[in-house]
């Protein structure tokens, strides 16, 4: 197995006086985090451009970077891909026509508030409106990281109450902001009264805290997490130079303490829209226990368009993918549509002549390609006809 670093050895000078006990501790990682430009003195070389965006963007998301994922960044060039992720940017600024506030719809499917229920059997459940990084390409800027959006006890009890009497809610995706901001105890509390509804088969959270604060994952969390399995944890890897020790510890954690464990790669322009980025991401994922499940089209969300990369990058990346990784590292590549209209997927077209929709004959061929672009005839049978 290659070796992963740990961020501490690649701590940046200003925090070389930190021990290696407070760096691992996430209170200290929270309490450290990098909110203006000033805070990067000693940390990275910010460019003029990136500097300046600190002030332009001021006031429309904020900023908060953990030590350890500032850690990750490459030092010198404003192109690092954690970088993109983490500093604001002038074009976030920009705007057009078709972007929306709340691209998914999300408020208006919400019987409650701090739940939105748009499939019949599954249900988001915001329990936290903070991270402990703010992504740059966040979806729901729109209420992320505001201080009065989050989610109260009262507004969760009633949240709770609509999937109790909901039995059609077979699925409950704990969501946020990071439901890990929340402490160990009150997540227990949660995941109790869910384990408690009969019909609740499924429970997930969708977390980024193996990426931006590993640390989170302690082993008093991984005994939380171990007394109600199998929690599906939803993660959100979009780099392999995300993939260092600490995550790489901070997912077998979770994998013994028997999480089922799925990556949600956004794809991002300058981040990972090349093929090759995304297969090395999703070996190293594998080789952690934690299989590629989607990557998601970028929406069509204010502030974010800067990352959009087309349509048809995804596909050439899907197409990459299969056939040169097994078919565990090929995840589903998904459009969110707009209002609510939920995900649709796209797949590489493999068939070149012919249609199974338009076969009316007992036997038809249709011709493929294969991933290396090889062509191959197969015989449709329909011995009903
Ligand atoms: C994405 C999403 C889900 C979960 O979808 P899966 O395809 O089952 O992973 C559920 N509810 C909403 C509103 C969503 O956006
Ligand atoms: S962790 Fe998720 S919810 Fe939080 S800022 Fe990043 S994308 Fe948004």
């Amino acid at each position: 197995m290659t070796s992963l670093t740990f961020s501490y050895d690649r701590r940046p000078p200003k925090f070389q006086t930190v021990a290696a006990d407070q760096w691992t501790n996430w209170h200290w990682q929270h309490q450290h985090r990098l909110r203006d430009a000033d805070d990067f003195d000693g940390v990275l070389h910010l460019t003029a451009d990136e500097r300046a965006a600190f002030d332009e963007v001021d006031g429309s998301f904020r900023v908060a970077v953990t030590p350890h994922y500032a850690a990750l960044m490459d030092r010198q060039s404003p192109a690092c891909p954690i970088r993109r992720q983490a500093l604001p940017h002038k074009d976030e600024l920009a705007t057009y026509p078709f972007e929306l506030e709340d691209p998914l719809a999300e408020e208006s499917h919400m019987p409650v508030p701090g739940l939105t229920h748009r499939y019949p059997d599954r249900a988001l459940l915001y329990v936290s409106h903070h991270c402990p990084v703010y992504c740059r390409h966040c979806t729901r800027k729109r209420k992320v990281s505001d201080p009065t959006s989050a989610a109260s006890r009262a507004q969760l009890e009633q949240a709770l109450d609509h999937i109790r009497k909901t039995p059609a809610i077979r699925d409950v995706i704990l969501s946020g902001g990071d439901p890990l901001t929340l402490s160990d105890d009150r997540l227990d509390e949660i995941l109790t009264a869910l384990r408690r509804i009969d019909h609740v088969e499924v429970i997930r959270l969708g977390t980024r805290n193996p990426v931006t604060l590993p640390q989170r994952i302690t082993p008093e969390l991984a005994a939380v997490l171990q007394a109600h399995a199998p929690i599906y944890v939803h993660t959100h890897f979009n780099h392999p130079a995300e993939l260092g020790a600490d995550a790489a510890e901070a997912l077998g954690l979770l994998l013994h303490a028997g999480c089922v464990l799925g990556n949600q790669m956004v794809l991002l322009r300058g981040v990972n829209d090349d093929p090759e980025t995304v297969m090395t991401l999703n070996r190293a994922l594998l080789r952690h226990g934690c299989r590629p499940y989607y990557v998601l089209q970028c929406d069509m969300a204010q502030g974010i368009t800067h990352f959009r990369t087309p349509l048809r990058r995804g596909l050439e990346i899907m197409d990459h993918l299969r056939g040169r990784i097994g078919g565990m590292g090929v995840p589903h590549f998904v459009v969110d549509l707009p209002g609510g209209g939920g995900k649709v997927e796209l797949t590489p077209d493999y068939l070149v002549d012919g249609s199974p929709a338009s076969s009316t004959e007992p036997f038809q061929t249709l011709r493929f390609r294969n991933f290396q672009g090889d062509l191959f005839d197969f015989v449709d049978v329909d011995l009903d006809r």
